[in-house]
């Protein structure tokens, strides 16, 4: 804001300016009462004037009793000729006292000059203005070294996070309890020669709380916090990226003891040389820059780097040896208990109905990570806002269980009747497949009710949490995707385009069956094909084979095995239990959406039906 009174004074000046231009040429030339030439003639022949100055094409006249006039005569014409031609008597001319003068007032001057200064002025300005602009983004490209570091200070209580805000996560609370014993009293420590580590590697899925715990050590140690995400390091000019860890780490030498968070490192400390495009030399300049600041400081700085990333694998080894992130700290999807100490710390600011039971809730978010349980808990207070409530009920949850699995529901996906029975058909096949086989997980939930791209969905949900699956598990699981497809083709005989995504899923998942777990018997427990990641996708697109074209034609082979085997099991379920079929398709044509305790009924022999 500096700008402002300079642009005013500018402003002013040429104001003035203008303003006194104006009061000059208006004053001067009305000061002495104007005369026309006839008139000056007039007083010539009756001998009033005694003398008369010629100053350029101006003539001031100067009469006997003293007082001054103004004519203004052609300027290329002389006096002379002029008064002849008015035939002036000579006698009286002789009288007359003649002087010719320069005009050298300001008045001249300004006059001449200023119709050539004023486009100069004007473009004087301008280039002024211009220049200042440009030098204002050239200072702002010179800001663009600075790291954009977001700092929370201990004093900021209202950002302020503790390990009360973390749920669960106890052993990577208790891992990173030592850290903050050490930026609470770093002497006790260095004292007795212990080195204390660097840096430490948070490395968890995301929304598992990495960024969360971070701050939450900051928080706990009282320090000071900066924060800067690996993406912003990384900008279109090589250096950039470099120069701002190079003042990160500045600013943090300055705060010390402080906490240095280097969130989504994998963005910029993935391992060297790999991959295509320019934006590499970028990345390593960064990444050299970390490991530079990182080996420059040394113990007793007080400063401790934590970095958060997803893909440990892709790191840089240079970043994980000894000295630099030389701990790790991983953080799980949380289990049960955790999604419940989860809940109960995102319910502390919302008002719950007394019918809420969150340990249920746990219980049906089998794999919902911190960040996702936190989303569920606000869909369930908008939906509860949006029907009016004051407190959020157990319904307004679990309905929004669905909402975050499978996207919003299209209520206004209208299906003709056609379309609906086949819907339903289908989704009674995925149903009861998955609960005639024994290692599928129990069904939740069928509907034809559309949600995000599926026109329907059965929803299935482990009872407990599972960190590892088995070959039998596969193979069921592969039997109920192609449930759909097959049930379709047995009931219509005709096939929808509603099970491509099945078909999909289910060809990916066989090949991950032989190529990646070794689960095929021809082929035998090896993997085939070296996985590569290139840096801008993020995404596996290019695999390196490491197998012969004759594998390749047996790995197509058994893929098909595999399918066919689970549509064969499959259609065995759907035609013996034909009956069954009928009874789930008929409920969803009639309801459009089965619960689980109404699922199970239909296969548990009612005693109430014996008795009717
Ligand atoms: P990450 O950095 O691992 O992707 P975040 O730390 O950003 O995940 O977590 C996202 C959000 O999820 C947090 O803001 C928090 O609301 C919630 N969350 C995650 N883990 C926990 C946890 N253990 N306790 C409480 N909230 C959590
Ligand atoms: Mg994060
Ligand atoms: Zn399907």
């Amino acid at each position: 804001m500096k700008e402002l009174p300079k642009r005013l004074l500018v402003t002013l000046i040429i104001f003035l300016m203008l303003v006194s231009l104006f009061s000059l040429t208006l004053s001067s030339s009305q000061q002495p009462g104007t005369i026309d030439i006839l008139s000056l003639v007039d007083k010539i022949n009756q001998a009033e004037v005694t003398s008369i100055t010629i100053i350029d094409n101006r003539l001031v006249v100067v009469l006997k009793d003293g007082s001054t006039l103004e004519a203004t005569k052609e300027t290329n014409e002389s006096l002379g000729t002029l008064l002849k031609n008015y035939n002036v008597d000579p006698e009286k001319l002789k009288a007359l006292k003649v002087t010719v003068e320069q005009d050298t007032s300001l008045r001249f001057w300004v006059l001449t000059l200023l119709p050539f200064l004023i486009p100069f002025l004007i473009v004087a300005v301008f280039i002024y203005f211009m220049m200042r602009q440009v030098q204002g983004a050239n200072s702002r490209a010179l800001m663009f070294g600075q790291s954009k570091a977001r700092e929370v200070t201990p004093q900021d209580q209202r950002n302020r996070i503790t390990f009360k805000d973390v749920a669960g996560a106890k052993e990577a609370k208790e891992e990173l309890e030592e850290i903050i014993e050490f930026l609470k009293s770093p002497k006790k420590f260095l004292s007795l020669g212990a080195r204390i580590p660097k840096g430490v590697l948070l490395v968890g899925a995301p929304g598992t709380g990495k960024t969360l715990l971070a701050r939450a050590v900051a928080g706990e140690a009282n320090v000071p916090f900066f924060s800067i995400s690996g993406s912003e390091f990384v900008e279109m000019f090589v250096g950039v990226g470099a120069s701002r860890v190079r003042d990160l780490f500045r600013k943090a030498k300055r705060n010390s003891p402080c906490i240095v968070f280097m969130d989504e490192l994998d963005a910029v400390g993935r391992q060297r040389g790999a991959g295509l495009g320019g934006s590499n030399d970028e990345r390593e300049q960064t990444l050299n820059q970390i490991l530079v600041e990182m080996d420059g400081f040394d113990v007793s700085t007080n400063i401790i780097v934590m970095a958060a990333t997803n893909r440990p694998d892709i790191l840089d080894r240079a970043l994980l040896r000894p000295g630099r992130f030389d701990r790790r700290v991983v953080l799980d999807a949380p289990d049960i208990n955790d999604r419940e100490a989860i809940l109960q710390v995102h319910a502390r600011h919302k008002p719950l109905a007394a019918d809420v039971n969150l340990r249920r809730v746990a219980e049906r978010t089998p794999g919902f990570t911190g960040a996702d349980l936190n989303n569920l808990l606000n869909e369930a207070a908008i939906l509860a806002a949006r029907q009016n409530k004051t407190k959020v009920e157990m319904t307004h949850i679990l309905n929004s269980i669905e909402k975050v699995i499978l996207g919003p529901e299209r209520k206004s996906h209208i299906l003709s009747d056609k379309e609906k029975k086949v819907t339903a058909y289908h989704e009674a096949g995925h149903a009861l497949v998955a609960r005639s086989l024994p290692n599928t997980d129990p069904v939740h939930k069928v509907s034809i009710v559309s949600r995000g791209s599926a026109a329907g969905y059965t929803l299935k949900m482990p009872i407990e949490d599972k960190s590892m699956h088995t070959r039998a598990e596969f193979i069921d699981e592969l039997a109920v995707l192609l449930a759909g497809h097959t049930t379709e083709r047995e009931i219509f005989g005709d096939l929808s385009t509603g099970a491509s995504n099945d078909l999909k899923e289910a060809t990916r998942l066989a090949r991950r069956l032989i190529m990646q777990y070794g689960m095929s018997d021809t082929l035998g427990a090896r993997t085939f094909g070296e996985r590569e990641e290139l840096i801008f996708l993020g995404r596996e697109i290019h695999e390196q084979r490491d197998y012969s074209e004759k594998v390749a034609e047996l790995i197509d082979k058994e893929i098909s095995k595999f399918i066919e085997g689970a549509i064969k099991t499959a259609r065995e379920i759907i035609t013996k239990r034909r009956d069954k079929l009928d009874q789930v398709a008929a409920i969803l044509l009639e309801k459009e959406t089965i619960e689980r305790d109404e699922f199970e009924a239909l296969f548990t022999p009612a005693p109430a039906k014996a008795a009717a």
